[in-house]
C-alpha cells in the first residue's frame, strides 16, 4: 500500500474517532497468517468489482484508507453487451476490462482474486474458504444470478447469460445448432435445431431476439448449402401482457413491432411451465427446439445469507436509505444485491442504480474518514431506458422524451460506448459496430469450448 497516503491517514484516525480502533485490534486476532498486522489506517474491503463496487473503488482513491476490491473474476463485465458476445456480434474482450489494469493508478487500492464464501458479522471478516480477510467497513456489491422460479432442473437445458463464459456457451450453442442442422437428414430434427425459444421478454430477452433474427437472417443466410439459415424460427415468450415492463405502454408495442418486422415470434401473457432438451411448453403450446434461452428471472446473490439476515424481494438484502445494514453502520449492500427499505417504489436491478450506490457509498466512507457529516440519504436518479432490436431499431425511454427507430438506436449507441469502460474496448465496439453495420457480418462468429 501506498505510504504517501499515511500522514493523511493518521489524521483521519484522530477525526474518525476512538470508537473504531477496536476494531483493529479485533482484525489483528482473526486475519490470516498472510496478512500483515492490524495498523491504524482503515481497512474498506469491497466485495464484487460489477459495476457497483467498481464505482465505489474509484471514488475511494484518495481517501486516507486502505481499498481491497475482491472478485471471483479478474475482470469488470459490462453486462448489457453480453446477449452482442452470444451472438457473434462482439468478442468477450471488447466488453470486459481486468480489475487489476482498471485500478493499477490507485496506490491505495488492492485486488484479490478469490470467491467470497460468507462473513463474519461480529468478528468483521470476509471469508474466502480458508482465508480471512478483515475489514472496517465493508461494500457488498455482489450482483444477481439466475433464477428459474423453483425449477432448477431448467438450469440444464437452457443457456442463461450472465458471465463471458455463459456467452460463449450459448454463442456455441446457437453457431452448432446451425451446423448439426445442415448436417441433419432428419426434417424433424432440423426444425428443431433451427427454432430458438427465447423466455423471458424484458431488455435482455428483446435484445437477443432482434440479434439472433439478425444473425439468422442476413449475417448465416449465404454460408449453408443444405438449410436456408433465413426460416430459422425464433420465439420470443413473455409471462406479462406486455414486453419490456419497464418502458412506456407505447414503447413496448413498438419493441412487438420491430421484432415482428424482423420476424421473430412474440408470445405474451404466456408462463413457461417445463422444459427439456427438445423444447418447452407455455400455455397449452409445446415448441419443440434444441435451443432454449433463459431471460426471464433473477434473484440477488448470497449477500443475505453472509449477513444472517432474512432476504427481501427477489433475495435481496435489505438496507437502510444509506445503503447500511440495520444496527451495522459498517456494512453497505449495494446494486443487484440490495433492496432500499422504505421507498415508494422498488429500486430497479440496473447498471445506473449500481453505479450511482457505489458513488454514494464511497462519499459516506470518504466522509466518516474525515470527520465530516454523512451525505443525505441515497437517491436514485433515473435517466431513462434504452433497449436496442436490431441493427435500425431501438426504443428509448426517458419520461419527458420517448423514441423510436434510428434516433433512439444512435441514442443507445452512442450511451453504450460512452459507459463502456476503457478507450480500448469503447475503440473495439466502434470499430466492430461500423464494420458490422456496413457489411452485415458478424466479427466473432468462432464456435469454442467444448460441443454440446
Ligand atoms: C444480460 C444482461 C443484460 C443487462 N442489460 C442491462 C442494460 O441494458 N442496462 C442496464 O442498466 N442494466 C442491464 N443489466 C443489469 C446490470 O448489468 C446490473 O443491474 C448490474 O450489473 C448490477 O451491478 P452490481 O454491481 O450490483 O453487480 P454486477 O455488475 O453483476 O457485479 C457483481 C460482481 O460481484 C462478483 N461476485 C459475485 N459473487 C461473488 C463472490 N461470491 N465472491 C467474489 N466476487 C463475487 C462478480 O464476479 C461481479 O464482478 C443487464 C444484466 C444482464 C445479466
Amino acid at each position: 500500500m501506498g505510504s504517501g497516503f499515511a500522514l493523511r491517514d493518521e489524521q483521519a484516525v484522530g477525526n474518525y474517532g476512538k470508537a473504531m480502533d477496536d476494531i483493529a485490534e479485533r482484525s489483528g486476532v482473526t486475519r490470516g497468517d498472510a496478512t500483515p498486522p492490524a495498523s491504524a489506517r482503515r481497512r474498506v474491503v469491497i466485495i464484487g468489482a460489477g459495476f457497483g463496487g467498481l464505482s465505489a473503488a474509484q471514488r475511494l482513491v484518495r481517501v486516507a484508507a486502505d481499498i481491497i476490491v475482491i472478485d471471483r473474476r479478474n475482470h469488470h463485465l459490462f453486462q448489457p453487451l453480453l446477449y452482442q458476445v452470444a451472438t457473434a456480434a462482439l468478442s468477450p474482450a471488447d466488453i470486459a476490462a481486468p480489475i487489476r489494469g482498471i485500478l493499477s493508478r490507485h496506490p491505495n487500492t488492492e485486488v484479490i482474486l478469490g470467491t467470497v464464501t460468507g462473513i463474519d458479522v461480529a468478528g468483521r471478516v470476509v471469508l474466502l474458504g480458508d482465508r480471512r480477510v478483515p475489514y472496517d467497513q465493508l461494500v457488498i456489491g455482489t450482483g444477481a444470478r439466475e433464477y428459474y422460479f423453483g425449477h432448477d432442473e431448467w438450469s440444464a437445458v437452457t443457456s442463461g447469460l450472465k458471465s463471458i463464459e455463459d456467452a460463449t456457451a450459448m454463442r456455441r450453442r446457437i453457431l452448432v445448432a446451425f451446423e448439426r442442422a445442415e448436417d441433419s437428414e432428419d426434417g424433424a430434427e432440423q426444425r428443431r435445431l433451427l427454432t430458438f425459444v427465447i423466455i423471458g421478454g424484458g431488455p435482455t430477452g428483446v435484445e437477443l431476439a432482434g440479434a439472433l433474427a439478425e444473425l439468422a437472417k442476413a449475417a448465416l443466410a449465404r454460408d449453408f448449402r443444405h438449410i436456408d439459415p433465413s426460416t430459422a424460427r425464433i420465439v420470443l415468450v413473455e409471462a406479462g401482457p406486455r414486453l419490456l415492463p419497464s418502458f412506456s405502454p407505447h414503447l413496448s408495442e413498438a419493441a412487438a413491432r420491430a421484432l415482428q418486422r424482423l420476424g421473430v415470434e412474440v408470445r405474451l401473457g404466456l408462463a413457461v411451465t417445463h422444459c427439456d432438451q427438445e423444447g418447452a411448453v407455455f400455455g397449452d403450446e409445446r415448441v419443440e427446439s434444441r435451443t432454449l434461452i433463459w431471460a426471464a428471472g433473477v434473484a440477488a446473490s448470497p449477500a443475505a445469507a453472509w449477513l444472517g439476515i432474512e432476504a427481501g424481494r427477489g433475495g435481496r438484502a435489505p438496507v437502510l436509505s444509506d445503503l447500511t445494514l440495520r444496527g451495522h453502520p459498517e456494512i453497505f449492500v449495494i446494486g443487484d444485491a440490495a433492496e432500499v427499505v422504505g421507498t415508494n417504489r422498488p429500486i430497479p436491478g440496473v447498471a445506473p442504480v449500481a453505479k450511482q450506490q457505489g458513488a454514494y457509498v464511497a462519499r459516506v466512507i470518504a466522509a466518516r474518514l474525515a470527520g465530516k457529516p454523512a451525505p443525505a440519504p441515497f437517491r436514485y436518479r433515473d435517466y431513462g431506458n434504452l433497449a436496442t432490436i436490431g441493427r435500425h431499431e431501438a426504443v428509448a425511454d426517458f419520461g419527458w422524451l420517448r423514441l423510436t427507430g434510428r434516433l433512439a438506436w444512435l441514442a443507445w449507441g452512442v450511451a453504450h460506448i460512452y459507459f463502456l469502460i476503457g478507450f480500448r474496448n469503447r475503440a473495439a465496439v466502434a470499430i466492430d459496430w461500423l464494420w458490422s453495420y456496413l457489411t452485415y457480418q458478424r466479427g466473432a462468429r468462432l464456435i469454442t469450448g467444448q460441443d454440446m
